[in-house]
């Protein structure tokens, strides 16, 4: 593992700071996605990154991108996590359908795609999952049938974040069901405007509506809009799961979380005195400060063997499972922290260190589902990174 930063990379760093600080967006902690005016807002963010440079940074310049090497990436990443930069409108396009379209794409796909994901022009959702088909990703029903030059899609997705706000999706569908069931999937870029296509958001335990029901009745889809080829959609899924799974760590959410937790035990006094001060909260917080930097010590080792062409084997995987445990724990000590508090609603005066809290404890409860459950990434790591037999 290579851990030193070039003195250009440092100044890089230097300046994104700069930046960082005299243009990020107010009030950045409000990310529900079905307020009104979020969807804007989240937009003109991310053209506003674009334009500075520092978006997409590790992409080819042909398709938009800043061209520089992936630690380039990860200094944005870790520098917006610090900064407490609110989420970009087309997350999904840029942490899962982008990287895919690099790897499995047509050069056609490419050039139509990629530039509308950096600008966040075309919102992307991931259309995976299905009432029988989670965990069991390749039980998946929803059918493509290839009718000359496009295919008619029907069937239905589950869960897929943002798809109430989505251009188009990208999408598992069966094209063969008669073939074993990883070699029967193909991978479809759909328009969720088109004909057939009816959305249902789905409101969570937080009250916000991030994910919805997708179904598809006779649904044309542009063969064109294949991607990877006919029945290969398994193979070009899991890149875009190692993706999902392995930008967790390093996008540093629990970075942030951190640096606001120790914000919260400075803020909050018993007995006029700080709970930093309190031995109990400074080892529980030494604790989950030496687990973040454990994390983040994998994430590098994750980042050079990337750079040094080695695959990712099971790390990706050891991201996700620990910086969503992680996320947990943050979230778990800040609201002991508030103690009676920490249920309480947001307050006019406290936005951060309340109801905040309560909201970072039911999303990290999400993290160890989305991409793929803890059980599931333990079995993984498991069977293919102990060697371990397979479960009966
Ligand atoms: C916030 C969030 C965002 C999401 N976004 C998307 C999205 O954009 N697009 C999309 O397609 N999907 C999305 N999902 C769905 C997600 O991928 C699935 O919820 C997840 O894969 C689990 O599938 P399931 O819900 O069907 O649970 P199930 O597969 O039914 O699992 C239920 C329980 O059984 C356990 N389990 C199942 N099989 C095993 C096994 N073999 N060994 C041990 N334990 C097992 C699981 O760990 C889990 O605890 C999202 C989910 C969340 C929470």
């Amino acid at each position: 593992m290579d851990l030193s930063f070039t003195p250009e990379q440092q100044r890089y760093r230097r300046t994104l700071r700069q930046w960082l600080a005299a243009n990020l967006p107010e009030h950045p902690e409000e990310q529900d996605t079905a307020r009104p005016g979020w969807l804007e807002a989240a937009k003109a963010w991310q053209r506003k990154l674009l334009e500075a440079g520092y978006l997409a940074v590790a992409w080819p310049r042909q398709y938009g991108g800043q061209g520089l090497a992936p630690i380039y990436q990860v200094i944005v990443n870790e520098e917006m996590a610090q900064a407490g930069a609110p989420r970009l409108a087309g997350e999904e396009g840029l942490l899962t359908l982008g990287p895919t379209l690099l790897a499995c794409g047509s050069e056609e796909q490419k050039r139509r795609y990629i530039p509308g994901i950096i600008s966040a022009e075309t919102i992307w959702t991931q259309g995976y999952s299905e009432p029988q088909a989670g965990s069991d990703l390749a039980s998946l029903t929803t059918r493509a049938e290839l009718a000359g030059d496009h295919f008619i899609v029907n069937g239905r997705k589950l869960w897929a974040s943002h798809a109430q706000i989505a251009d188009r999706m990208f999408a598992l569908v069966r094209t063969d069901p008669n073939r074993p069931k990883h070699q029967g999937i193909s991978y479809l870029l759909i328009d969720m405007r088109a004909p057939g296509v009816t959305v249902r958001p789905l409101v969570q335990i937080d009250g916000k509506r991030d994910f919805s029901e997708v179904t598809f009745r006779d649904v044309r889809v542009d063969k064109e809009d294949l991607v990877g080829g006919l029945n290969n959609g398994w193979k070009v899924a899991n890149s875009t799961l190692a993706n999902e799974r392995g930008n967790m760590g390093l996008n540093s959410a629990p970075l942030m979380a951190f640096a606001q937790l120790v914000q919260t035990a400075r803020n909050i006094k018993r007995q006029n005195r700080a709970l930093i001060e309190n031995p109990y909260f400074r080892h529980r917080i030494a604790q989950l400060q030496i687990e973040l930097e454990a994390l983040r010590l994998h994430s590098y080792r994750q980042l050079t063997n990337s750079i040094r062409g080695r695959t990712a084997g099971v790390d990706s995987m050891v991201t996700k499972l620990v910086g969503s445990q992680l996320a947990y724990e943050l979230a778990s000590a800040a609201m002991e922290m508030f103690g009676d508090y920490a249920m309480a609603e947001r307050d006019e005066h406290d936005i951060h260190l309340r109801g905040q809290w309560a909201q970072h404890l039911m999303t990290s409860i999400a993290f160890q589902i989305a991409g793929g459950t803890s059980q599931i990434q333990k079995n993984i790591i498991a069977q293919r990174g102990l060697r371990m037999p397979r479960e009966r």
